[in-house]
């Protein structure tokens, strides 16, 4: 496993042309195929998505990557993450900061998320279950918001939980396709930029799409 794992990020940090070796090592570290069915665990180590029940799914590896890399995040930034799904992204994040909130909309795949993250040993998620399209009020603001479902458009009530300085990653656009948004606040001006094509289910909620 270890050396299908090391060769997967291998080849993603090729095909991205990536130089981030802390990410690297990160991603390298992480048990994707514990995140996974285990009739799946085969093919946890190619760089695709797969499905993981409710009709969601893993992100892809290389997708992973490329958001981590771009979000910059700091050792100890506040975190925010939208769509915990299996909990892979969470995992990866969690090594940069003790202050990672996460929040998820279906109950069951929060529960096994926050299961295994916590078998693995992380202690520093605090989980929520509900509509994240609308942030995460309480805990707000956050240097570094990343949302993992694709959004009709970008929320305001998202923008208004950044820092000053922060920055969000959020796919916006389709319902079935979308445009990786890189969103930077600077006092009370955001900045969008765009970073490619991308597919994401649907971000589902009061900020999102409608059921
Ligand atoms: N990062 C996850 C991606 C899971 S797919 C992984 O790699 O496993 C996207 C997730 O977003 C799904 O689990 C879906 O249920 C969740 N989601 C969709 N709309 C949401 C919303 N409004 N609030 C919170 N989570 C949402």
């Amino acid at each position: 496993m270890i050396t299908a794992r090391r060769h997967m990020v291998e080849g993603v940090w090729k095909r991205l042309g990536l130089q981030n070796e802390e990410l690297k090592a990160v991603m390298a570290a992480v048990p994707r195929h514990l995140f996974l069915d285990s009739a799946l665990g085969s093919k946890a180590y190619s760089d695709i998505s797969l499905p993981i029940g409710a009709e969601q799914t893993i992100s892809q590896p290389s997708m992973v990557a490329m958001m981590t890399n771009a979000l910059v995040p700091r050792k100890g930034d506040k975190i925010l993450e939208i769509g915990t799904g299996s909990g892979y992204q969470t995992a990866i994040l969690a090594h940069y900061t003790p202050r990672l909130y996460s929040v998820e909309r279906i109950p069951a795949l929060s529960k096994r998320a926050q299961a295994l993250l916590e078998q693995l040993g992380f202690r520093n998620v605090i989980y929520k279950t509900g509509d994240g399209s609308l942030g995460w009020e309480s805990w707000a603001p956050y240097d570094r918001i990343i949302v993992t479902a694709g959004a009709p458009v970008v929320s305001e009530k998202l923008k208004l939980q950044l820092t000053d300085g922060g920055r969000m990653l959020i796919p916006t656009g389709g319902r079935e396709s979308q445009k990786l948004l890189c969103v930077d606040r600077i006092g009370s001006t955001f900045r969008e930029t765009d970073l490619g094509d991308c597919r994401f289910v649907p971000l589902l909620g009061k900020e999102g799409w409608e059921k």
